[in-house]
């Protein structure tokens, strides 16, 4: 028991991440798709990566993220943004010729979503390991792997790189694995996720992730492996539920989400796990972050545009006093 934590501390160097910069135009009605014209709202800046980081600069972080933008208002959108917010954005190259990546999303009356991407064959497709992103990877104390960044070529060499480099210099490791269990299924797809696993020191699974990462049945079986594996802390994401911590430190903490209404749930998890690192990374108890965690995730459900609720600490703050929580067992 103690303090104990495998977290690099804040002083070691910026948490970095490596991954998608994308615009996201939502339909502004509930329907099918896209298969006649109506009412859009957008461009708003987004990428899972890119809301993770920005969220980890406004609570008060040093973030830097290595990312492709084309030379286009989208990505004017999203550097400023992120500039703006505090992310060293050195390490995001402009790819000419190229356009940024974009998403465009609709709810069904179900919650469902239907999406038409471009992000394979946008400048996000074209990530590279650049002097620039060496020279950020470099001076890292954290990286952070979204799984979702995955799924564009190149990028998972990048990814790979980055890690052993910042493990070298004795900083940490989170994992978001972000992925369908689907996408699980094939060789190479299990093979990079269980290498990941092993080099995980916070996971921050959400739904059955957790089931899917430990090949297990139940949630404690999972948890139990997992540990055993050397991961020091997981932090499962569970919507409306809340989340919990379990470590071998510390055990399982719990804690209920805060009652509010939700308007769009995109950047939940990602706010929620920026939160969650970076008050660890600044010697915050598992109990405490995960309040902040949770008040994050909320805020930014209650906001249109998945960067749009990205929480400063002193937003935080305020919230977590005026706002409140279902307490559960
Ligand atoms: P994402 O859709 O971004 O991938 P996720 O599935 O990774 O999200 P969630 O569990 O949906 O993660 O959300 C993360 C956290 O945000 C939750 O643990 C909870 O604390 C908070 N949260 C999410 N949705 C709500 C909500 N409707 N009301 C209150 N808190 C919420
Ligand atoms: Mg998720």
């Amino acid at each position: 028991m103690g303090i104990a934590s495998t977290l690099a501390p804040e002083a070691l160097g910026p948490t970095i991440t490596v991954g998608e910069i994308l615009v996201e135009i939502m339909a502004t009605t509930i329907g099918s798709g896209f298969r006649e014209p109506q009412p859009l709202v957008g461009p708003f800046p987004s990428g899972a990566p890119a809301i993770f980081i920005d969220q980890v600069a406004r609570i008060g972080g040093a973030a830097g993220i290595i990312a492709a933008v084309g030379d286009d208002d989208f990505g004017t959108i999203n550097i400023d943004r992120l500039r703006v917010d505090g992310v060293d954005v050195s390490a995001i190259a402009v790819i000419p010729g190229k356009p940024t990546g974009s998403a465009f999303v609709r709810y069904r009356p179900s919650g469902a979503r239907d999406f038409v991407f471009n992000i394979a064959h946008s400048a996000a497709g074209e990530t590279r390991m650049t002097t620039e992103a060496r020279g950020l990877i470099n001076r890292a104390g954290h990286i952070h792997v979204m799984g979702s960044a995955f799924a564009i070529p190149g990028i998972a060499a990048i990814l790979l790189e980055a890690v052993a480099t910042v493990k070298a210099r004795g900083g940490s490791v989170s994992f978001d694995p972000n992925i369908r269990k689907e996408l699980m299924q094939g060789g190479d797809g299990r093979k990079l996720f269980d290498d990941m696993l092993a080099v995980t020191d916070l996971l921050l699974p959400s739904g059955d992730e957790l089931l899917v990462a430990a090949d297990e049945a139940s949630e404690a079986g999972s948890v139990e492996r997992l540990l055993k594996l050397g991961i020091g802390e997981i932090v499962l994401k569970r919507g409306i539920d809340g989340s919990s911590h379990f470590s071998n430190a510390f055990g399982r903490v719990d804690c209920a989400a805060f009652k509010v209404e939700e308007i769009d749930p995109t950047g939940a998890g990602d706010c929620f796990g920026a939160a969650y690192l970076t008050c660890r990374r600044g010697g915050m108890l598992p109990a405490d972050a995960l309040v902040y965690a949770n008040a994050a995730g909320a805020r930014t459900v209650t906001k249109q545009g998945p960067m749009e609720g990205v929480s400063s600490k002193a937003e935080l703050d305020q919230f977590i006093v005026t706002e409140s929580r279902e307490l559960t067992a």
